[in-house]
């Protein structure tokens, strides 16, 4: 077995590991950074273009993130929360495009205005007291709202389309929303890291197991895939950032914050349109109500997705069940995933959620005309014929211990970090790829908690996202001069 060493070990080459990768070597660019892949090219996975939905997720249009409460008010948490994070993203691309280690922001990111739309009189009530909630905020100043059906012609002229015009709508629209291809931003960050001194990527390399050293530090084993040889590293500090391959690595590092943890993978496909005439009409994400009893990321959106400079369109996503963790990965990985500690929350979950099983089964048996019926909900004109079904990425929601119910299921993202901060663990998967830049400066500040409070770490952070350290929820002024900067550096302001 070859042995090497390193000061950190990135598990996964996709948004996550590239993210963090990227933020470490910034701080510091001496620091000796190995990435694994078992895949042989980067952002493979859930990461890769086609494989989600792209939004660059900021509650302008995702109905789902603002819940009504008990008392009939909108509950803004989410809301703000995930829009404040994907500020900081915003904030970090504009960084590493302005320093020249990204290209032009158009090969990563796109404008796609972010729209709402409903119908039905309760729907509408929804959207109309949701519009006028989040509007009050400097977040969510510039969103507008209507029930104007000329208007939404204007807005989103496939959705409006022969609509019954008995039919009550109503939409909002945030003109700087994006579409992100994930794949590509990946693709450019790890490219970059491959230019610097102490970064190495190892493609066809599956990490096998891992134990923690006697002396705090991590024993990384993975094999070869291409040679079959065994390799051994010698970490610091290991992040798993394999995606759906997480959950199984996070067990076999043996470390007890990973106890009672289990996964519930859900599938996606899309419907795909590429015919230049329809695509040319539609220019924006528009998202809609999940149907009753329909899990929260089933969410049907309309969606421009431009990838490699390409326009097409995307419907869906229409959910599916598999037992596969990952989109590559085998049939075996749910009950593998099975263990003493887990297997009470599983359990508890898995009766609790029984409808949510019948519901992704009810998905997977669709026929194609039965999918271009619920787009037609959307886009009342849409012929079978203008569009395929394309397989997305595999999710894997949390399950976890719960002292009332035994365990329950997550929809989020949650990160797991030992004590010691020598390892953390990326479960979940929403919001996603959006959320990354946070997600991974959080993990910076549990993981190295002394360096990130030196003042060179501390300035460097300034720099790479200037509100670093500040609220953009509490500061209005902070919010419009950040803002300001990253839409004119990215090129989204409309
Ligand atoms: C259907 C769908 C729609 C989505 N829509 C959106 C959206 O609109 N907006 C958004 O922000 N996010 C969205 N997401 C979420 C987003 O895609 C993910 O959060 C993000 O891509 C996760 O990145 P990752 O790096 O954690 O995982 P991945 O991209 O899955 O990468 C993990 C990598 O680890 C590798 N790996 C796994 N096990 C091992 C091992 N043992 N050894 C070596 N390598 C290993 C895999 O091959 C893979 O390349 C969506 C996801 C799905 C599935």
């Amino acid at each position: 077995m070859t042995a090497t060493t390193a000061d950190v070990v990135l598990v996964g080459a996709g948004a996550m590991s590239a993210t963090l990768g990227m933020l470490l070597k910034q701080l510091d660019p001496s620091l000796k950074i190995i990435m694994l892949e078992k895949q042989d090219s980067v952002a493979q996975e859930s990461t890769d273009g086609w494989n989600n939905a792209g939004t660059g997720h900021a509650a302008y249009c995702e109905l789902n993130y603002t819940p009504v409460k008990a008392d009939g008010s909108i509950d803004t948490t989410k809301a703000f929360n995930i829009n404040s994070a994907f500020e900081v993203s915003l904030q970090f691309w504009s960084y590493l495009v302005e320093e020249g280690s990204m290209p032009e922001p158009d090969r990563f990111i796109n404008r796609a205005p972010h729209k709402s739309f409903v119908w039905g009189d309760k729907n509408v009530a929804f959207l109309k007291k949701r519009y006028e909630t989040l509007k009050a905020h400097h977040l969510f100043a510039d969103m507008e709202y209507t029930e104007d059906r000329d208007t939404l012609r204007q807005w989103m002229p496939l959705v409006m389309q022969n609509r019954d015009p008995s039919e009550k709508v109503a939409g909002t629209r945030v003109p700087y929303g994006t579409d992100v291809d994930f794949g590509g931003l990946t693709r450019h960050l790890v490219g970059n890291l491959q230019k610097q001194d102490g970064f190495d990527l190892k493609l066809k390399h599956e990490v096998k197991d891992l134990y923690h050293k006697a002396n705090g530090r991590w024993a990384i084993t993975a094999k070869d895939l291409d040679t079959g040889e065994v390799k051994s590293i010698d970490a610091g500090f290991v992040f798993l950032g394999a995606g759906g391959g997480a959950l199984p690595l996070l067990q076999k590092s043996g470390v007890p914050e990973g106890y009672g943890y289990g996964g519930f993978p859900v599938s996606g496909q899309w419907l795909v349109c590429r015919k230049p005439e329809v695509v040319e009409q539609h220019h924006a994400k528009v998202y809609g109500k999940a149907p009753l009893g329909a899990p929260p990321m089933s969410v049907p959106h309309l969606d421009t997705r431009i990838i490699n400079g390409k326009k097409a369109l995307l419907f869906g996503p229409f959910a599916g069940f598999t037992t596969k963790f990952l989109k590559q990965g085998s049939f075996l990985d749910l009950v593998k995933s099975v263990r003493p500690n887990n297997l009470k929350p599983m359990l508890c979950a898995g009766m609790a959620n029984m409808d949510l099983t019948r519901y992704l089964i009810s998905e997977v048996m669709q026929s194609h005309k039965s999918r271009v019926d619920a787009l037609r909900k959307f886009y009342p004109d849409a012929r079978e014929e203008d569009w395929e079904l394309a397989i997305a990425g595999q999710r894997v929601q949390i399950i976890k211990k719960d002292p009332k119910k035994g365990g329950k299921l997550e929809f989020g993202t949650e990160v797991i970090a030992t004590e010691d901060g020598s390892l953390a663990a990326l479960l979940g998967a929403s919001p996603g790829a959006s959320t990354a830049v946070q997600t991974m400066i959080n993990i910076v500040e549990d993981c190295f908690p002394e360096r990130m409070a030196t003042p060179e770490w501390q300035e460097k952070m300034k720099a790479m996202v200037p509100s670093y350290g500040q609220s953009l929820i509490e500061d209005a002024d902070l919010l419009k001069s950040v803002r300001a900067r990253t839409l004119s550096t990215l090129k989204l302001n409309p």
